[in-house]
């Protein structure tokens, strides 16, 4: 069946014809159409943020708050519905997609408790010194595929949150779920605070180069984000960028090869490999690497790969053909290279964008599948000898998303993450984040802070009063 969805405008849901196909990346059917966003419409719905401003910058902070609060109460009302649009549309498995909606919902209720900081002195001639944070205007929220509800809020609670107003776009690939989540917000705002707006490659272009726009807050690859800095470039925009990444994990000697290999796996496979903060390279040592690499293929091999929606499935599709056709190519030229595989490699025959978990054994650094993001289910195990070794080859990249320490030794996990330039290092832990907590990306995995009173400041300009 195809659904029609509605983008939310000034405060109305628009009855516009939907002419962009949405597809189940398991079955590589359309599931739905949506609509794309005219220039016109995209002015209009800008003028509209803009004319909202003033009342809801002026709206009590905790007022504000206390909304965010009611979206997450919303959202999480419909959780099923929303799990079952992200597991259609983006292809993982239907727990997964409802993780998903419950971060969706902590991530809300956890920003709402941020507090805007501000400091006032009054100096030895009596002059009082206010600084304070105020909103930026509108703002503009530009979300990936891999995680499009908790991405978008990420954005989302912030922006509002510091009384700005915002203009969501979802990735064209995955903009079920962000569309319906502006179906439920539509009457918690007032009109024009919280737009939802979706289009095809033209879209995020015309809104980053938008006069009327203050401030992009975009995640994606390192490549758009060179584009959106550009396009940026001109109106003065402020930025976030959270970009792409090639995380190392180091697993030092003294870590349990098996259970290491067992926790790590997931760090790398789930939702198909398809994480920004994924283990994109696993440097084992050289003392317990052939223990790692049989429990790790193990892992592989254990996997159950299908449709999200059927029970049991532990890795589902990858989710857009352009990826899919990018992933084959490096497990392509992995073949070609003669590299060892430890598992996966073999490519069903469609319909579905399927890729078994690949696992490979120890090949050259300068490979393409260890200097590339992949963002699928292929990784690299790679051996070394000594620590001071694989802190070098973990920061020989231009990335510096995250990065992962596994020993036994806590203290000594801790002194090599500390030699890790990673935005942040997880120790015997996979990718937890918290909404209180700031995320960044270094060198070329973004610019700016996620996150936190440190992203929240980032959706403010500091204003001084003197006197
Ligand atoms: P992408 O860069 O192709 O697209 C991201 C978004 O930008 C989409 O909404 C897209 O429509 C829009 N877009 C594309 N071209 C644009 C342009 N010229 N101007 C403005 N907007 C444009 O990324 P993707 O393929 O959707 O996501 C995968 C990438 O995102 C990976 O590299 C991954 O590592 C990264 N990522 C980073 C984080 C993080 O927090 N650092 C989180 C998730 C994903």
């Amino acid at each position: 069946m195809t659904l029609a969805y509605r983008m939310l405008s000034n405060g109305r849901l628009l009855d516009l014809p939907a002419t962009l196909p949405v597809l189940d990346p398991a079955t590589e059917k359309e599931i739905a159409r949506v609509p794309d966003c005219t220039a016109e419409l995209l002015d209009a719905t800008v003028q509209a943020a803009r004319s909202a401003f003033p009342g809801w910058r002026d709206t009590p902070y905790a007022q504000r708050a206390e909304r965010l609060l009611a979206l997450a109460a919303r959202i999480k009302a419909h959780a099923d519905e929303l799990a079952l649009l992200i597991t259609q549309e983006q292809g993982r498995p239907l727990p997964m997609a409802k993780a998903e909606v419950s971060t969706t919902v902590h991530w809300l209720r956890g920003t709402a408790q941020l507090v805007l900081p501000m400091t006032e002195r009054i100096d030895a001639q009596g002059v009082r010194w206010t600084t304070r944070r105020v909103p930026l205007g509108v703002v503009a929220a530009i979300a990936p595929w891999n995680f499009p509800l908790t991405l978008a809020a990420m954005k989302l609670g912030p922006a509002l949150l510091a009384g700005n107003t915002l203009i969501l776009k979802p990735s064209p690939f995955t903009p079920l779920a962000t569309l319906r989540l502006g179906e439920l917000a539509a009457d918690l705002f007032p009109p024009g605070v919280l737009n939802v707006l979706t289009g095809g490659d033209a879209l995020g272009p015309m809104i980053t180069a938008h006069p009327g726009i203050a401030k992009v807050g975009f995640t994606g690859s390192t490549a758009t984000g060179r584009r959106v800095m550009a396009s940026a470039a001109p109106t003065l925009k402020h930025l976030t960028l959270e970009l792409g990444g090639n995380d190392a994990a180091v697993v030092l000697p003294d870590a349990d090869p098996v259970k290491t290999a067992r926790r790590l796996f997931m760090g790398a496979f789930l939702n198909s490999g398809q994480v920004c903060i994924a283990a994109k390279r696993i440097y084992v040592h050289e003392s317990i690497y052939d223990r790692f690499a049989t429990a790790f293929a193990e892992a592989a091999r254990a996997t159950r790969m299908g449709p999200g929606t059927e029970e049991g499935v532990t890795i589902g599709p990858i989710q857009n053909r352009q990826q899919y056709e990018r992933v084959k190519s490096l497990i392509e030229d992995c073949r070609a290279s003669g590299h060892r595989f430890l598992a996966g490699g073999d490519i069903p025959a469609g319909p579905g964008y399927f890729i078994p978990p690949t696992v490979l054994d120890n090949p050259p650094e300068d490979s393409r599948i260890v200097q590339e993001e992949p963002f699928g289910p292929v990784v690299p195990l790679l051996r070394y000898a000594s620590v001071d070794e694989a802190v070098q080859r973990a920061n020989a990249t231009e990335y510096g998303l995250g990065a992962l320490v596994w020993s036994n030794d806590v203290e000594a996990a801790r002194a090599v993450a500390a030699r890790l330039e990673a935005g942040t290092v997880w120790i015997n832990a996979l990718h937890l984040l918290d909404p209180q907590v700031p995320f960044a990306g270094r060198k070329q995995s973004g610019l700016g802070v996620e996150n936190g009173v440190e992203g929240l400041l980032a959706y403010t300009a500091v204003q001084t009063l003197v006197g």
